[in-house]
């Protein structure tokens, strides 16, 4: 009586999931946008394949609700490569006065 598979349990550790951006590819996608919004190159890819999908208010995605907004101040810029499927969710929250300036 317990042939049923748990559909449940197909969510999870799936090996044949999409696809992710990993921790350096999210540096290297904040790098290339924060150089060039209109030209960022996916990691995997190249150029030519990154689209900005969204842009979300930074706090409002911290209480993980996704909520459209201008690309100005505390913001989540939303990535998508549409050769290979991943996607970024990328904080660029403006932090004036940090950085690694050189006080010597
Ligand atoms: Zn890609």
């Amino acid at each position: 009586m317990s042939d049923f598979k748990d559909p449940a349990a197909a969510d999870r550790d799936d090996p044949g999931g999409p696809p992710e951006f990993n921790l350096q590819d999210g540096l290297s996608l904040a790098l290339s946008y924060l150089e060039d919004p209109s030209n960022v190159p996916c990691p995997h890819c190249g150029p030519g394949t990154i689209e900005v999908v969204a842009f979300l208010d930074a706090p409002s995605m911290e209480h993980g609700t996704a909520v459209p907004t201008n690309p100005d101040g505390d913001y989540t810029v939303v990535l998508y490569c549409h050769r290979c499927g991943r996607a970024a969710a990328l904080d660029l929250s403006r932090d004036e006065g940090t950085g690694d300036r050189d006080a010597a």
